[in-house]
């Protein structure tokens, strides 16, 4: 059987068993609660709706360790440049010089960005684009997408290539973490703005919050310590927003590695961000007349897998109204 058959077989058990789901239960009282708790909501199912098969083989490994010497040759010329500040001329041309080597292609070419992006186009409009004019005739017209998606910015998890979604089919906001902030005007205005377009004006029946495995933004969330004044302009601000997934983790699994915890603590933050989606007014009017859909995901790119699941409402304490 193949891994497509597996998973479409597993989505149509999800939509059944959703549909004996209690969502009736859920009311717009609900979501000051879910925002005031200090652990996450339980909403996401211990069972994945489907897991595709991890392959026995995985190769990102090598690369890794390729990158992995680089990064510690420029960490420790950083560390001599601050250390001795005579030798700043010749650290900086030793980093350039590495930096220039990173940039070199796989074919001994050095990297032109211009070059890539036009070879890149000229690819897809030949390959795709003029291949395809029905679709893209039909996206000329306007876009009609059944899932709104919510990734995270690292370059490694475009849920357009995880998942095949074809243009048109899926409205995408990527962020650090792939994490939904709660309803605020002020702060959260991008993302907020996003939600209402994909829920209101494009009606989309699916809202998923896509994790992944190695995710630099929860590692930041699960290492910056919160206490003083912020190191960071941004970051710090934004992945905070994950904080009771990080409390959970510390709380249920503060005594396994660090590296265990931050996997733990990116499944939990999908949690806390399908949380947070309730706080939006249209999102849960949308659940409550069973026009909108959420799941939650995880990419697990290491080994090659894909979880999805499913949410379930009225059934967790803070829930029962
Ligand atoms: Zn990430």
């Amino acid at each position: 059987m193949s891994t497509a058959s597996i998973n479409s077989c597993s989505l149509t058990s999800l939509f059944s068993s959703q549909s004996s789901l209690k969502r009736a239960t859920l009311r717009p009282t609900i979501s000051a609660r879910l925002n005031s708790s200090p652990s996450p909501p339980s909403l996401i199912r211990n069972e994945p709706v489907f897991a595709a098969p991890a392959p026995i083989i995985n190769p990102t490994w090598r690369e890794d360790m390729a990158n992995k010497s680089y990064e510690e040759a420029i960490e420790a010329l950083k560390k001599l440049l601050s250390e001795k500040d005579e030798l700043k001329p010749v650290a900086a041309a030793k980093v350039e010089q590495i930096t220039a080597q990173l940039q070199t292609t796989a074919d001994g070419k050095p990297f032109d960005a211009v070059e890539r992006m036009k070879d890149g186009f000229i690819h897809f409009k030949r390959e795709k684009y003029e291949k395809n004019p029905a679709l893209y005739g039909e996206l000329a017209k306007g876009q009609s997408p059944k899932f709104m998606v919510f990734a995270c910015s690292d370059s490694r998890v475009c849920p357009s290539h995880v998942l095949d979604f074809q243009p048109g089919e899926a409205f995408v906001v990527r962020n650090v973490a792939n994490i939904v902030p709660p309803y605020d005007q002020i702060k959260y205005a991008g993302v907020g703005a996003a939600v209402e377009y994909a829920v209101l004006h494009l009606k989309v029946q699916e809202i998923v919050v896509i994790g992944h495995s190695a995710c630099g933004g929860i590692k930041g969330l699960m290492s910056f310590t919160f206490e003083g004044a912020n190191s960071t302009d941004f970051i710090e601000d934004w992945v905070k927003i994950g904080l009771p997934a990080k409390g959970s983790v510390l709380a249920e699994h503060g005594g396994v590695p660090f590296e265990q915890q931050c996997t733990y603590c990116e499944k939990a933050a999908v949690s806390v961000s399908i949380g947070n989606l309730l706080s939006y007014p249209f999102v849960r009017d949308g659940l409550v007349k069973k026009t909108l859909a959420l799941k939650g995901g995880y990419y697990d790119f290491v080994n090659g897998s894909f979880e999805l699941w499913s949410v379930e409402f009225g059934l967790s304490p803070p829930l029962s109204v």
